[in-house]
């Protein structure tokens, strides 16, 4: 079943709990796509990419530095067209000793795809991974979480085309659904088994908000994201956290947006790279399988 099914860990006794949490890595997870790509808004539709400004490369390269400093692997989910256009920067993640998924190749939200369509770009995104030196592809994050009750299906999809993780659902309302497990678990499809491996939330003014990713994370203070993360691993849960090069960006280009898009993709970006360094270095982070190796039954 390969490296995603080992160990299902359970613990009873508090102490030998207390043992294993010690070890408990979390999960650092990138996706790399340019500031560019927001799904749903017309001017940023994929015939303007070519001529709007690339920032992916300086970005990442920059975001490894940081984690090359910080001692860190991570998985990078890229986006086929970023991997295409850059095939030397998925080289430098992989020669860093980074793990490297597909975040789409067109990096459309998959509700808004039909299962032909999805499969196709899926496979691009293998392809063009493959062809800048990232074989053996089997982790995959949807664009904006847009794997929920909406388009289930593209788990058998995934299965399909021989993946074992998927990191797209999130137990959030806007994105997801708050019912879902808040630790990796594995999901039956018609196909066979994937691990699924959810990102951070944390429960804060009697809401569920995103303590791992986004605005929730760019947000919260340093020493708050960190309580969450050792609740999470006081209970047995490695935290995921996921992040984006151009949140890192010290000189980001924007446009108007949706005021939603907005808030997930301006909100407080000031400062983020020194708030992330600090978590990077208050708590243990490595790459997805990390978490999905702990997957439970769901
Ligand atoms: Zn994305």
């Amino acid at each position: 079943m390969g490296p995603w099914f080992r160990g299902i860990q359970s613990t009873t006794h508090n102490q030998q709990s207390a043992i294993n949490n010690q070890q408990l890595l979390n999960s650092l997870t990138v996706d790399v796509e340019e500031w560019f790509h927001i799904c749903g808004v017309p001017p940023l539709r994929p015939e303007a990419w070519p001529r709007l400004p690339s920032r992916v490369e300086q970005t990442t390269r920059l975001l490894l530095d940081e984690l090359d400093a910080a001692g860190i692997t991570a998985t990078f989910f890229i986006v086929g067209w970023v991997a295409e256009r850059y095939p030397g920067l998925v080289r430098s993640i992989l020669e860093a000793g980074h793990d490297v998924g597909s975040h789409s190749f067109w990096h459309r939200r998959v509700y808004d795809l039909d299962r032909v369509a999805f499969a196709d770009d899926l496979h691009a995104s293998v392809l063009s991974l493959g062809a800048a030196g990232a074989s053996a592809i089997t982790a995959f994050r949807a664009p904006e979480w847009s794997i929920n009750h909406r388009s289930e299906w593209a788990l058998e999809v995934l299965v399909q085309q021989g993946f074992t993780a998927d990191a797209s659902m999130a137990p959030l309302k806007i994105v997801g659904d708050v019912s879902y497990p808040r630790g990796a678990y594995v999901r039956s499809t018609r196909l066979g088994p994937i691990v699924e491996v959810p990102p951070l939330v944390a429960d804060r003014f009697g809401h569920v908000i995103p303590m791992g990713w986004g605005w929730g994370l760019r947000m919260s203070p340093p020493a708050r994201v960190l309580k969450e993360i050792e609740r999470a691993n006081v209970e047995g849960r490695p935290a995921v956290l996921a992040i984006h090069p151009w949140e890192l960006d010290p000189d980001p280009p924007r446009v108007p947006l949706p005021p939603g898009l907005r808030f997930a993709h301006y909100f407080r970006l000031d400062g983020f790279l020194g708030r992330l360094r600090t978590i990077l270095r208050g708590a243990s982070f490595g790459p997805l399988e990390a978490a999905a190796s702990r997957a439970g039954s769901s």
